[in-house]
């Protein structure tokens, strides 16, 4: 497979592109492309292109573009909020997120969250590059943290907001989720200490609140996010 490379410029017939150091040293020195080699580009407006390498510099490698060879996907509409993990984990449920479709990510920070300061740029590398190893051609957005309290406060009226409670009494979620199917949501994973009683007791009063079960198992909140994620796909898809 061609290597893919998402672009911030516009993608257009004709035009010529100079990549910056990091993604030249990537292509001419790491992958040891020439001129005349292909690479894919995407920049999540414009669908995914074929470009040919006119330079090979490891300095400015520089790129014609060919044609189109895939139309813009439409950004997902699924929410997908958790609460920070360390490090490897957090690198993880960004990227699983990404390839599961989540198409907004918004850390969340609750009472018992262990990371509170996040290094959003690299939240963000974290999502391109999932992204240009999965083809998805729109890279989700990453959010500024927020706290419970104040996610909670702007929950916009429109949107459900599936919360995977380990305490959620009902067995299966696909009842539950089923219901949801058409609608706008968003899904809520808690951290390593999971939420506190009293934070899993105010959203389990909101009437947007949809509290889902994920089975028996207390599940790590890493596999929670992908389980959660997975089955909201296989039932309501995006
Ligand atoms: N201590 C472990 C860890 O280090 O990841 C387990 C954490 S678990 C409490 C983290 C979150 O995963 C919870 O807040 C909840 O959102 C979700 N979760 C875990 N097991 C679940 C289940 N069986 N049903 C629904 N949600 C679950």
């Amino acid at each position: 497979a061609l290597p893919r490379l998402f672009v911030e410029p516009d993608l257009t017939a004709g035009a010529q592109l100079i990549l910056g150091k990091e993604q030249s040293l990537y292509l001419a020195a790491v992958l040891r492309k020439v001129v005349g080699d292909e690479v894919v580009l995407f920049n999540g407006r414009d669908g995914a292109w074929l470009a040919r390498l006119a330079s090979d510099s490891k300095k400015s490698v520089a790129l014609d573009l060919v044609e189109q060879i895939a139309p813009q996907t439409p950004k997902s509409d699924l929410w997908y909020g958790f609460a920070p993990l360390k490090t490897e984990r957090l690198d993880y449920v960004i990227q699983k997120a990404v390839e599961m479709g989540a198409g907004t990510i918004q850390p969340v920070l609750s009472r018992f969250t262990q990371v509170s300061r996040l290094k959003h740029e690299r939240l963000v590398a974290n999502a391109v590059e999932a992204a240009e190893q999965c083809e998805v051609l729109s890279v989700p957005k990453v959010e500024a943290e927020v706290t419970l309290e104040r996610l909670l406060d702007g929950w916009p009226a429109d949107r459900l907001l599936v919360f995977a409670d380990e305490g959620e009494a009902s067995s299966s979620p696909v009842e539950a989720l089923t219901e949801l199917r058409g609608k706008k949501i968003g899904l809520l994973i808690g951290p390593e200490g999971g939420f506190s009683d009293e934070e899993r007791a105010r959203l389990r009063t909101l009437p947007y609140v949809v509290p889902i079960s994920l089975g028996p198992r207390i599940l790590r909140a890493d596999t929670a996010a992908v389980a959660a994620l997975a089955v909201i796909q296989a039932i309501i898809g995006d």
